[in-house]
């Protein structure tokens, strides 16, 4: 059975249908997929446009990637038929001290992208090392759940690791693929969100997401008023401003990459002891535990629905910020 995969011969260049060799059948703990969505990330457009330096090119993007196992290596232990989402991390050492110690997206010895150096998810089907696919909580839709793979994991994470939980203010800057998965999780998680968007034409849609307030950025910030910031947006901030937003001993958490360098006021570090840092994806465990919070609380993405055979046009919708929340390709 042949592959079709969209691929970019040269950085900013559009995609073009190629037919890819059938490999040989999987060994070990590898699987192929056959995928039946995969949603367009902004890293995918990056990566297309060379922001990120030279990638290895024909390059296949796509890393929010769900599918059925249709076939397995002996390692594996999935079976045919499985159900599984893939996202940006398709490997790890398994050796360094990060791996061992449960934090594979920040393991040293080498990390394997999904749709880096390798075909990734805006194909019929695709490899993949079965200790990176989760299997899907049967109550999840699937036809909407990829962005979760990689967006939601990068938002669920932090808020997950930096304590979010009943009585917690959170800000969220930036109500787009991201942000709005990030008002889910956390309104989930019990605390009481706000979203930052300059668009207040979200206001009712970040109302129902959760958040009690849409704010506009470039106006007046509150003060004092949140425990954490994360902030998703690509757009330069002013980090001064932001940190007084924040609460005596409150977090700021950049989760979106912005150019530039971060420049900030000693102050709030110290007479404050209020701190920034931020978030890559997240653990295969986190993962599963992701999954399974979305499939308890009927956490959804809001995603626009377009055929594989579109993806130029679908990335040219992401490019330009006009995608609601998220596109997903369905193959
Ligand atoms: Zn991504
Ligand atoms: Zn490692």
């Amino acid at each position: 059975m042949s592959i079709l995969a969209y691929a970019q011969k040269a950085a900013r260049e559009p995609l073009e249908a190629v037919v890819l060799d059938d490999p040989a059948p999987p060994a070990g703990y590898d699987v192929d997929v056959e995928i039946a969505h995969c949603s367009v990330c902004h890293s995918d457009v990056h990566l297309l446009d060379g922001d990120w330096g030279d990638v290895a090119r024909p390059l296949v993007p796509g890393h929010e990637i769900v599918g059925r196992v249709v076939s397995a290596g002996e390692s594996a232990g999935l079976a045919e038929g499985t159900w599984v989402g893939i996202g940006w991390q398709a490997g790890s050492c398994g050796a360094c001290g990060a791996c061992l110690s449960g934090r594979e997206q920040l393991c040293t010895g080498g990390k394997v992208r999904t749709c880096v150096g390798r075909p990734g998810g805006f194909a019929t089907r695709v490899r993949a090392d079965a200790r990176f696919c989760f299997a899907l909580p049967p109550e999840i839709d699937r036809a909407t759940v990829a962005p979760l793979l990689c967006a939601g994991l990068t938002v669920f994470s932090p808020l997950e690791r930096l304590g979010v939980g009943r009585g917690k203010r959170v800000g969220v800057v930036g109500v787009g693929g991201l942000g709005h998965l990030a008002i889910r999780f956390a309104r989930a998680m019990g605390a009481d969100v706000i979203g930052f968007d300059p668009d207040l034409g979200k206001r009712d849609l970040a109302r129902d997401l959760g958040a009690s307030d849409l704010v506009d950025p470039r106006g007046p910030l509150p003060q004092g008023a949140l425990d954490l910031l994360l902030v998703t947006t690509h757009a330069p901030l002013v980090w001064d401003d932001w940190m007084r937003a924040l609460d005596l001993e409150g977090t700021a958490c950049v989760v979106g990459v912005a150019a530039g360098k971060l420049e900030v006021s000693f102050d709030p570090l110290m007479d404050e002891q209020k701190s920034i840092t931020g978030s890559v994806i997240g653990s295969p465990a986190t993962m599963r535990r992701m999954l399974a919070f979305a499939a308890a609380h009927g956490i959804a993405p809001i995603v626009e629905r377009m055929p594989l055979a579109e993806v130029n046009e679908a990335i040219a919708r992401v490019r330009q910020g006009k995608a609601r929340m998220r596109v997903v390709l369905d193959a």
